[in-house]
């Protein structure tokens, strides 16, 4: 017999310009939601949005190194803009989606490829593919009381110096507010929820040693280093 854990509190990201720190509850990811990765991924038509979820002990704050999941040969780097609720709520409208984000994050939401996709074809769920330790890299929020809410604007990864992914956050299938009123007919949204919003085309593989650099016009950036584990 162990002993009764102590309370462990939540996972935090830093904020930019600030000296106090934004706690994350919950991590919500969209599937599928830029039209050119939908379709590398054999897929053409404008479905509703659909989501996934990662622990909040996924995340991986930046400054720190992304070690190399053990039982894949596949991972791969999906670059995402993390949207971040100040607070929360349900059956959320679409004109009232802005007021409960706090800031936004440029994200990664790191995959095992090769799981996933055995996942996929047994029709299993993908925590093994998604959810596994560190598989969520975020960069610090930057509030939306300084940058806005910017729903244009370059979004791109590259590895070690070369440019793997690029897009534009206007080609988007669902916007921002509409996955935020989606979202809310399923769950109750809370203050500290990050929201990954789907990646652009260009996903690939990473290996350790590489170094990972992913950017977000008028947002921010994160640089991330895949390390052997
Ligand atoms: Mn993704």
């Amino acid at each position: 017999m162990t002993d009764i854990p102590a309370p462990w509190t939540h996972p935090f990201l830093p904020i930019h310009g600030r000296q106090e720190t934004f706690p994350v509850r919950r991590i919500f990811c969209v599937g599928r939601n830029y039209s050119e990765h939908v379709q590398e991924m054999g897929e053409d038509s404008r479905e509703l949005p659909f989501f996934f979820m990662k622990p909040a002990s996924s995340l991986l704050p930046e400054g720190q190194d992304f070690p190399y999941p053990s039982e894949s040969q596949n991972v791969h780097h999906e670059i995402e803009l993390v949207v971040a609720l100040g607070t929360g709520g349900r059956n959320i409208t679409r004109d009232k989606t802005r007021q409960h984000i706090f800031g936004y994050g440029v994200g990664l939401d790191m995959t095992r490829r090769d799981l996933q996709g055995e996942a996929k074809k047994k029709g299993r769920p993908w925590e093994v593919g998604k959810a596994f330790d560190c598989s969520a890299p975020c960069s610090r929020l930057y509030p939306a009381s300084d940058i806005g809410h910017p729903s244009e604007g370059r979004i791109a990864l590259s590895v070690d110096g070369e440019e793997r992914q690029s897009g534009d956050l206007a080609q988007m299938t669902w916007s921002v507010e509409e996955l935020l009123a989606h979202l809310s007919r399923y769950f109750t949204l809370h203050p500290g929820d990050l929201i990954y919003t789907g990646t652009p085309a260009g996903v690939g593989p990473v290996l350790p040693g590489n170094s990972l650099y992913g950017s977000i016009e008028r947002i921010g950036e994160l640089t991330c280093q895949v390390v052997q584990s």
